[in-house]
């Protein structure tokens, strides 16, 4: 099965919603398996998986596709800063 270029994630370095580049490896998520990537250079600095939902996800309500996390620290910043 040739799915190359869906499968070509850009591993290595991602950007925060600050801007700075960060260093990345992927996880699975705990609650339902989809891969996030946090960051190696920032401890708590990840990007969830969002609206990317696996087709052996376990639970596509989790909180990493309803209110996924990109580029920030903790839920709590994020809803601190989304509520600007
Ligand atoms: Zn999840
Ligand atoms: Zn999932």
């Amino acid at each position: 099965m040739s799915r190359e270029d869906v499968l070509e994630i850009p591993v290595g370095a991602r950007q925060d919603i600050a801007g700075f580049w960060h260093r990345v490896n992927t996880a699975p998520c705990e609650e339902c398996g989809c891969p996030y990537d946090y960051s190696l250079d920032e401890v708590g600095v990840i990007w969830e998986a969002g609206e990317n939902v696996e087709e052996d996800c376990l639970d596509a309500t989790c909180d990493c596709h309803i209110t996924p996390v990109a580029g920030l620290r903790f839920r709590l910043n994020f809803k601190e800063r989304f509520t600007a």
